[in-house]
């Protein structure tokens, strides 16, 4: 049986990046860069004030108490009028350009002000208070790399750059087809005998969630016919994901259909508890996925395995779970044949991470994700961690 590594990275390997599409820069939220970002321009553009005061030369002012005369102001969004006369002090507000001849700026607060002159009550030094052209970013730089998440300060430092429009990976259209003759959507009537379909709601929401497009096409009977006519309807979509139907039983078809005509599979089987069974294949040109049925396995899965492939569409460079070592508070029981996730909550400790278990760890408990914020993951082969042991774990949470 492949491990998590492998199956991920023969995923992985068989999925190519979107193209690249031009979007106005405040539709760019949550997408990753299709282009490297390289400034035309020094930012700040010009000395400015980073304080209200008054610009000086510091030759000016050897000592405390030296009196000078205030030559004019400027506003913020004005122009100096002309360059700093010598024994002089111009007015300047936070943000002002600072005029020729300045060295520094003395704020307010050290200064006493009579009117067209003004007491510096400090020694001021070369270049206080003054932000000076291309400290934050210059001319050349490289700023964003391809493959970058656009989230609030890269739209900031896009927007301070003037990209009115910036070139991102499209997003992926991602199939979901739900299997089972037992599980009914929200809109269906619940009859004895029928559960609701929670992973249709969880896949949706996770897909939704790495800004991919979800293509939801409802639930197929436990039939070959059924689930064809299903996966034929998703001919616009660029993944395939399922979930059910695809470990031992007699009506778990998932794999019939991936195995039959024009189709293929690559594998159906990965080391991980919960959810071993877990295809990979071909199904109509698209790749597919097909998730395990029960509600955990379903959503493990698709973070370890559909999430990496919706993020290399995407253009994304890390495609794993952010990975923390943090200490057990409890003992965790492991798998001797494969390695575990337990969900569990990440937290802090004093000066350290440390995680706890989220109680009952079924696969088909889904509260156990809703309380949970990560992964802990139990090695295969060990039997048990012991409580004050470090656990890898993997986030599973945007902020947590
Ligand atoms: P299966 O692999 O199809 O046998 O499904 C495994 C378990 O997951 C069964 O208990 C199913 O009832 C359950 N299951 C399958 N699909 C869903 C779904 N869409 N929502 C919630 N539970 C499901
Ligand atoms: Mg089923």
């Amino acid at each position: 049986m492949i491990t998590v590594e492998q199956a991920r990275e023969t995923i992985v390997s068989r999925i190519t990046p979107l193209p690249a599409e031009k979007l106005a820069l405040d539709q760019a939220l949550g997408r990753y860069l299709a282009e490297d970002i390289v400034s035309g321009m020094d930012i700040p553009p010009w000395d400015n004030s980073a304080m209200d005061g008054y610009a000086v030369r510091i030759q000016d002012v050897p000592r405390e108490g030296v009196r000078l005369d205030v030559s004019y102001e400027i506003p913020a969004g004005s122009l100096p009028q002309g360059p700093l006369g010598e024994g002089r002090a111009v007015k300047i507000m936070t943000g002002a350009p600072v005029p020729p001849g300045a060295d520094a700026v003395v704020k307010r607060e050290d200064t006493e002000e009579y009117g067209d002159s003004v007491v510096i009550r400090t020694l001021p030094r070369k270049h206080d208070n003054i932000r000076l052209a291309g400290e934050d970013i210059r001319t050349g730089d490289l700023i964003l790399e391809e493959g970058a998440l656009l989230e609030a300060p890269e739209i900031g430092v896009l927007a301070s750059l003037r990209r009115r429009m910036v070139f991102c990976r499209q997003r992926p259209v991602v199939a979901i087809i739900a299997t089972g003759d037992e599980v009914a959507d929200l809109d269906e009537e619940l009859t004895e005998g029928k559960i609701p379909s929670s992973n249709s709601s969880s896949l949706i929401s996770r897909v939704r969630q790495l800004g991919a497009i979800p293509l939801y096409l409802g639930i197929a009977k436990d039939t070959v016919e059924d689930l064809r006519d299903k996966f034929a309807r998703a001919s616009r979509a660029d993944l395939i994901l399922t979930s059910g139907g695809v470990s031992m039983g007699d009506y778990d078809v998932v794999r019939d259909v991936m195995t039959e005509g024009g189709n293929s599979m690559e594998f159906w089987k990965v080391r991980v508890k919960p959810g071993r069974p877990l295809a990979f294949g071909v199904i109509n040109g698209i790749p597919a996925i097909g998730l395990p049925g029960n509600p955990v396995s379903t959503m493990l899965s698709f973070d370890l395995f559909a999430r990496p492939a919706i993020l290399k569409f995407m253009g994304a460079r890390t495609l794993t779970l952010p990975k923390v070592r943090a200490r057990l508070t409890e003992g965790i029981r492991g798998s001797s044949d494969r390695p575990q996730y337990v969900r569990g909550i990440l937290k802090r400790c004093g000066d350290e991470l440390c995680v706890s278990p989220t109680g009952p760890q079924g696969s088909g408990i889904l509260s156990s994700m809703a309380r949970g914020n990560c992964y802990m993951i139990v090695p295969q082969g060990s039997k048990i961690l012991e409580k004050g042991e470090y656990a890898e774990c993997e986030i599973f949470r945007s902020s947590w």
